[in-house]
């Protein structure tokens, strides 16, 4: 029913973000909002180096229930106020149905995590939501399940989805997963939504971020999501693949540098 490749548009009216083929879209942020400070110090990143959409987590699934789990509402202000401090939407990631309403208050998209890619009760209250969704792809997904996952958000209504590649879980220990990124191509061939790529999750060393986001340029992926931290060795969460804003900037211009990226 889409023959065309869909834009999917993020944020309030007059200054919506696009995302789709008719852009590269560049998204930067904390892994985690910690603190007020941290967390504008890392949108201001994000902005100095180009990125129009600002990401950051306040509800953090990890693999440890003894792990930092974020700050819940808190952590949605702190985001909230750090975008409009810096002009720019905010995509944070939802955890539980019941958190849908109050994430799509302070969040201009709804982030569905990897490990939440085949829950259905969540997608479909994403898909109520009134709000853009990105969709990560569960770790141990097929592409076919994937795009089905998209077609319990489109059933509810929702068709503002897009597709995030994070990596899916091979016998390959070199990086945390191994980013598919023939997934890209494969989804672009098939399904009309947008698709990004989540180079900092996917490797969880932030050396290869820039290749593998040179990688998702040249694959011709619609944009790139990618962590930041004003000081990676005391982030409360996944330190080890956060750029700092120099190395931000390096990306940023690493990646204008790759004629598909307009
Ligand atoms: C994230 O983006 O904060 C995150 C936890 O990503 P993923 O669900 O891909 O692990």
């Amino acid at each position: 029913h889409h023959p065309d490749r869909s834009t999917v548009w993020v944020g309030a009216a007059g200054r919506q973000v696009p995302i789709g083929p008719d852009s590269f879209t560049f998204m930067a942020g904390p892994c985690a909002v910690e603190t007020p400070e941290q967390t504008l110090a890392a949108a201001q990143m994000a902005k100095g180096a180009g990125a129009t959409i600002l990401r950051g987590g306040a509800y953090k699934p990890r693999t440890s229930p003894y792990a930092f789990q974020g700050l819940g509402v808190r952590g949605l202000e702190i985001l909230a106020d750090a975008g409009r401090a810096t002009g720019l939407p905010v995509v944070t990631e939802v955890v539980d149905a019941r958190d849908v309403e109050v994430v799509a208050e302070h969040a201009d998209m709804l982030q569905v995590g990897t490990r939440n890619m085949a829950n259905f009760g969540l997608l479909q209250a994403v898909g109520e939501a009134g709000k853009p969704v990105l969709l990560k792809r569960g770790m141990t997904a097929t592409i076919e399940e994937w795009l089905m996952a998209a077609e319990y958000i489109a059933q509810r209504g929702n068709l503002d989805v897009v597709l995030c590649e994070r990596g899916i879980r091979t016998f390959e220990p070199a990086t945390r997963n191994t980013l598919d990124i023939s997934a890209v191509p494969v989804v672009q061939a098939t399904s009309h939504l947008p698709v990004i790529v989540d180079p900092s999750h996917a490797a969880g060393r932030k050396d290869l971020v820039v290749p593998l986001s040179r990688a998702a340029i040249a694959v011709g992926a619609d944009g790139i999501i990618v962590d930041v931290h004003p000081d990676p060795e005391t982030a409360l969460c996944d330190g080890p693949q956060a750029l700092l804003g120099a190395e931000l900037r390096e990306l940023a211009q690493a990646v204008r540098r790759l004629p598909s990226a307009v």
